[in-house]
């Protein structure tokens, strides 16, 4: 067969839209579906409700759009939507229109379904998993027990009173022989509470109120149906929350294995760049946790790749008997700008390799490199200087690193070898400064604040306000850092930090984990 270019066997690009049920809130509960049409997505819109997490499994450069964009309260924005859908799809776009929990459960799923039927538009509705599945699990409630409920009735708490006849048949609901699951009812709690009542519902029935299910702010509020108005006004929470009223309600633990995780609750504020951020974040919130993700510094590339192309030749021509990494952004950097520059890895030739830590060791492995060298206890510059200077003895090494890297590292070296530095990246200060994070920060929302370099620290703290330093330096936010010199760092201009044990996300969380269980200790 003759040879016919790639791009002619491209599909002819249309329009297509995927309705898709983003779950309840933690991002674990998106489907592999959700996160396949998200990856093929030019247009992400995406409802108040959806969680905003979804969003990193969407590419870069796709667009997103988010509803509150549109003016008005949620019934005003609807035409809006439907338009701005159709509208993107009728570019040759693939959409994906992100909504909370599942399409179909009130979520106008089948209506915009519609307006895309009768547009020609191809569309694909992708089911989710609704918010009293949610609550359900992470809040330990059995919406159907084979003792006590035999079935769930998913109903809208939605209804103005004031609107003369109601959708609900309020007779049937309060004889329901199982579990109601009782969406968008927060605020008309006590209407609901009364209408069940006086048709016969027991005042003693079981009644939870479970406050954003299956992410770190959940909360669960239990009471008796006559009493479940008063406790959630104590309580103090608001939506979006679900009601659950039946028997089975009863058969909640004290603490359910959600709510017993052991950084439940905990406001983490996350420094890093974001590439380097989300792991950890995603540990955050496997323990509970509620990060919150402000990036301070980010890497570009340097503004002159010259010196580091010249260290690319004299590497591949033997040059170097060690290329050290000592930071997984320095091993990204390196080898994108090798395949930039039509190379690949067997520039290192016979150089054999150092990293700093296990996540530096780590992204190279990604590139099927095993390093010769990395220190597993005492991860600092230090310990893997004095390493690679036993090992390195008049020999000469090449280190990869960003541009204004620390010098530590070189300077131990030259005492034993011959050293040169490739500058592959370059860290530049990146704080929104527009960002609501502040006013988080300034409100006390925000339990820890993480920093994990010195950049990263100076380029943090000269964004906030005096309000939040004031904070930081009275122990009201806590701060935590992952090294002794950056605490010493900090503690020089008044700000004491909690240190963790070892510079890895698996040594920050250990550290929050202990802070948490000891908030008032000293040092800690
Ligand atoms: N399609 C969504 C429901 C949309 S209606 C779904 O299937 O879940 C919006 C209502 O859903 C909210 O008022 C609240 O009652 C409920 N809800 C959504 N996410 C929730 C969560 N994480 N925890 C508790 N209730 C939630």
């Amino acid at each position: 067969m003759a040879a016919v270019p790639h791009s002619e066997f491209r599909a002819p690009r249309s329009g297509r839209v995927y309705l898709v049920g983003a779950g309840p809130g933690d991002v674990g509960l998106l489907t592999l579906r959700a996160v396949e049409c998200l990856h093929e997505a030019d247009f992400v819109l995406y409802d108040y409700l959806a969680p905003p997490r979804a969003l990193d499994f969407a590419r870069p450069e796709a667009e997103r759009f988010h509803v509150t964009r549109f003016p008005g309260n949620h019934a005003e924005r609807w035409p809006h939507v439907v338009a701005k859908v159709l509208e993107e799809a009728r570019k040759g776009k693939v959409v994906v229109h992100l909504k909370g929990g599942d399409p179909s459960v009130f979520g106008r799923g089948t209506e915009e379904a519609e307006a895309l039927r009768a547009a020609g538009i191809p569309y694909e509705i992708v089911p989710g998993v609704t918010a009293a599945f949610a609550a359900g699990a992470c809040a330990e409630i059995p919406l159907t027990h084979r003792t006590c409920s035999s079935a769930i009735a998913l109903v809208t708490g939605h209804e103005d009173p004031g609107k003369g006849e109601s959708m609900l048949d309020w007779d049937a609901l309060a004889r329901f022989p199982g579990t109601l699951a009782v969406y968008m009812g927060v605020t008309q709690l006590g209407h609901i509470a009364q209408e069940l009542l006086s048709r016969g519902m027991a005042p003693d029935t079981p009644a939870a109120l479970v406050y954003k299910a299956s992410t770190g702010d959940q909360r669960t509020i239990t009471a008796e149906l006559g009493e479940l108005e008063e406790a959630v006004r104590r309580a103090g929470v608001g939506r979006p929350s679900l009601l659950l009223i039946g028997p089975a309600v009863a058969l909640k633990p004290a603490q359910s294995w959600f709510e017993a995780l052991p950084l439940a609750g905990m406001r983490v504020l996350v420094t890093r760049p974001k590439a380097q951020a989300l792991p950890l974040v995603r540990k955050l919130e496997l323990l509970g946790a509620v990060p919150v993700v402000l990036p301070a510094i980010e890497a570009r590339e340097p503004a002159d790749w010259g010196p580091a192309d010249a260290a690319v030749d004299r590497l591949r021509a033997g040059g170097y008997d060690w290329l050290a990494f000592t930071s997984a952004n320095g091993v990204t950097a390196f080898f994108n700008r090798l395949k930039a520059l039509g190379r690949d890895a067997r520039v290192i030739g016979r150089a054999q390799l150092a990293a700093i830590g296990p996540a530096t060791a780590a992204a190279l492995t990604d590139h099927h490199l095993i390093p010769d060298l990395v220190p597993t206890a005492d991860l600092r510059s230090e310990t893997l200087a004095e390493l690679l200077v036993e090992r390195c003895r008049g020999g000469r090494v090449l280190l990869a690193q960003a541009t204004q890297g620390r010098e530590l590292l070189r300077e131990r070296l030259v005492a034993a070898a011959t050293v040169d530095v490739a500058p592959v990246y370059e860290q530049a200060a990146a704080v929104d400064s527009a960002s609501d994070v502040f006013d988080r920060l300034r409100r006390g929302e925000i339990d820890v604040v993480t920093l994990t370099s010195p950049n990263v620290a100076t380029a943090f703290l000269a964004a906030c306000d005096e309000s939040v330093r004031q904070r930081l330096r009275d122990g009201s936010t806590r701060l935590m850092v992952n090294s002794d010199r950056l605490a010493e760092m900090l503690k020089k201009d008044g700000y004491p930090a909690v240190t963790s044990p070892d510079p890895t996300s698996d040594g920050l969380i250990e550290a929050l984990t202990a802070l948490r269980a000891r908030p008032g200790e000293p040092g800690a």
